[in-house]
């Protein structure tokens, strides 16, 4: 028992420890099995966790290789930038190195001014010597200048213009000016404010001086150096443009040789430029502050007064100009006369602007002409007189004919050689009982243009040749007759059977007339006339060229006229003085005559040294006061 105890109770002891060892190794493997499941749950977990970390890992890595795309992409852009910024430096550099023009640069904030070596190479400053501030640099400028560089400034900050651009002058260290071309663009800060101008000079010098000279070339005639008409019209229009308002007086006067065209075409072009800058030099004696000289063209010059005291002070220093050319040039040893016609216009009466003025001068010296030559006339004083005194002529004209208002006087012409009548030039008077005693030169234009000349010629015709048969019958004689013919009588269809019968009703010889025309006549329309004068010439009656060398035609011409006679006018005859010059243009004018087989006749001789002078010269005839002045019938049978 006691061993079955034992036994059972070491059996059991040992099932125990049987037990509990089992179970000490269940638990331990339990144990072991949750530390490993544990281990198992950890790893998976940190695997997971592994793989979220790599997996943002990943995505950092990815992040940060674009950041370093672009980083390097920035790094490079710069690199670029850095590049383009040395470039652009370096090119800066050579511009200023390299340009001839120099480099200004103002400070706006502070006034300072940053100048290029060339700018003190252009001017010849030294650097050191001169202040970097705009009000210094202030100093080089021509005072005149200085308002229009402003005004350019102003205009660009405004953002009127896209650059500042100007001109002016700039003193160098020579104490000259020299021109400058300036031409900048300004800065502004992101609140629009202007803190910096910057541009170039250039040395505009020469072109300015080549500009210079154009224009002198463009306002300067070439003959004379006198200002010419685009001077005229550029300065007396914008002169006055500027005092239109203004109550001043001015006078434009229009003066015009009364023989140039003659001179030029006889003693030839180069001897008629001599003589127009003769009457160039004579007239610009009488300029002065107010008073300024141009030339026209050909003989025309212009004296624009400004300021003028009154009417009476301009008609004064008209009348001067006028008497200067009683003294005859001497070109070449030529003694030449010559007269002027002056036409006077008034600002702002007559007009206010350069076209009007000169138009009316024009008008008024062109009434001079017509009237003579040798004188001024106001523009407006034509309107006025004229119109009245053309008006009242017109009124008894018409009836002065059937009135035998009209008496005809005779003027001997004499034989040079022989001292004898030869011929009389008929000269018609108008004994008006309304107007007084009419001088032709006033009323015979009337006649012209209002037709009343065609019946008034014919009268005169009739009774020169009357007058002529008559005194050649009754002194045995066979005196000539020289009437004055107007072109509207040559234009009429039956103007040569006219004539001719005129000559049969009078019973005066073909042989015994001469009719009279001047140059102007032909050049009315010359293959007509010339056919008309052909015609007469061919019944024998001559031909006598009046007043030559007063109109245009030249010596050259008058070979194609069929004339017989030329008349000398009397302004060459005044040519002729004392002093005794050898060689003139009447004499030139006789030898051409002569050599184309003209008689010539010298009109208005007054002086014994003319007579003396045409005499030596071979001159034919001779016809003047110091003979005779034109007499009334009466009196030629009294002289005879
Ligand atoms: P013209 O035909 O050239 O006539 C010459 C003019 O000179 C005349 O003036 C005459 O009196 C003037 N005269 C002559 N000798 C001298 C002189 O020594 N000294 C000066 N100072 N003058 C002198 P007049 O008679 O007053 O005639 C002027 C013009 O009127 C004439 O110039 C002519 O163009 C025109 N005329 C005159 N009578 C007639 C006519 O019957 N018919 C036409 N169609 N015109 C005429
Ligand atoms: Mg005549
Ligand atoms: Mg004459």
């Amino acid at each position: 028992m006691g061993n079955s105890v034992n036994e059972s109770f070491f059996f059991f002891e040992n099932y125990k420890t049987l037990v509990y060892s089992s179970l000490g190794t269940l638990i331990l493997l339990m144990s072991f099995i949750a530390v490993l499941l544990f281990y198992i749950w950890k790893i998976k977990r940190m695997k997971k966790e592994l793989e979220e970390n790599h997996k943002e890992l990943t995505e950092l890595y990815e992040e940060l290789a674009s950041t370093d795309e672009e980083v390097r992409a920035q790094y490079e852009e710069l690199a670029c930038t850095q590049e383009t910024l040395t470039n652009t430096e370096e090119r800066y550099r050579l511009v200023l190195e390299s340009t001839n023009d120099a480099i200004w640069d103002i400070d706006f904030n502070t006034g300072n001014i940053y100048l290029s070596e060339k700018w003190y190479e252009l001017l010849g400053y030294n650097p050191e010597e001169c202040e970097q501030s705009i009000w210094f640099w202030r100093k080089f400028v021509q005072p005149d200048d200085i308002h229009q560089i402003f005004k350019a400034l102003k205009q660009h900050l405004k953002n009127k213009v896209p650059y500042f651009n100007c001109e002016f002058r700039i003193k160098n260290v020579h104490g000259d000016y020299i021109w400058i071309r300036s031409r900048g663009k300004a800065q502004y800060d992101s609140e629009g404010k202007v803190y910096r101008v910057m541009g170039s000079h250039m040395d505009i010098t020469e072109l300015k001086d080549y500009e210079a000279e154009l224009q002198y070339v463009a306002y300067h005639d070439a003959l004379t150096g006198l200002n010419n008409r685009l001077y005229l019209y550029d300065t007396i229009g914008l002169y006055l443009s500027q005092h239109k308002n203004s109550n001043t007086m001015d006078a434009m006067l229009f003066i015009d040789t009364d023989n140039f065209k003659f001179v030029n075409d006889t003693l030839g072009h180069s001897f008629g430029d001599k003589f127009l800058l003769m009457v160039a030099m004579r007239l610009l004696t009488f300029t002065g502050d107010n008073c300024e000289l141009f030339r026209l063209g050909g003989d025309e010059f212009i004296i624009y007064i400004k300021n003028a005291e009154n009417k009476s002070a301009i008609e004064a220093y008209a009348n001067k100009i006028i008497d200067s050319f009683s003294e005859p040039f001497n070109i070449d040893g030529n003694s030449i006369s010559t007269s002027v016609s002056i036409g006077i216009s008034l600002f702002p009466y007559d007009g206010t602007d350069v076209d009007t003025l000169l138009k009316y001068a024009d008008m008024a010296m062109y009434k001079v002409k017509e009237r003579g030559k040798n004188g001024f006339r106001f523009y407006n004083s034509i309107l006025n007189d004229e119109i009245q005194a053309r008006v009242k002529i017109e009124k008894h004209l018409r009836k002065a004919l059937e009135n035998n208002e009209f008496i005809l006087h005779y003027q001997p012409q004499v034989n040079v050689q022989t001292k004898k009548v030869e011929a009389f030039e008929a000269l018609v008077r108008w004994q008006s009982p309304e107007l007084g005693l009419v001088s032709p030169l006033k009323f015979i234009h009337v006649a012209e243009e209002t037709g009343f000349i065609v019946p008034l010629g014919e009268w005169i015709l009739k009774n020169s040749c009357q007058f002529l048969k008559a005194l050649n019958a009754a002194k045995g004689t066979d005196y000539k007759v020289s009437v004055n013919i107007s072109v509207m009588q040559l234009l009429q269809d039956n103007f040569t059977d006219m004539v001719e019968r005129i000559l049969a009703d009078t019973g005066l010889s073909p042989s015994l007339l001469e009719l009279e025309i001047t140059e102007s006549i032909i050049m009315e329309s010359p293959d007509l006339i010339v056919g008309k004068l052909k015609l007469l010439r061919e019944k024998g009656i001559s031909i006598a060229l009046d007043d030559f060398g007063t109109g245009y035609s030249s010596l050259a011409y008058l070979r194609k006229i069929p004339i017989t006679t030329l008349k000398i006018d009397k302004l060459f005859i005044d040519d002729i003085s004392s002093a005794g010059c050898n060689t003139s243009l009447t004499d030139s004018i006789i030898d051409l005559g002569h050599k184309i087989g003209l008689t010539i006749v010298a009109e208005g001789v007054e002086t014994n040294d003319q007579l003396e002078y045409l005499e030596s010269n071979n001159c034919d005839i001779i016809q003047g006061y110091l003979f005779s002045k034109p007499l009334p019938p009466s009196e030629i049978h009294r002289i005879l």
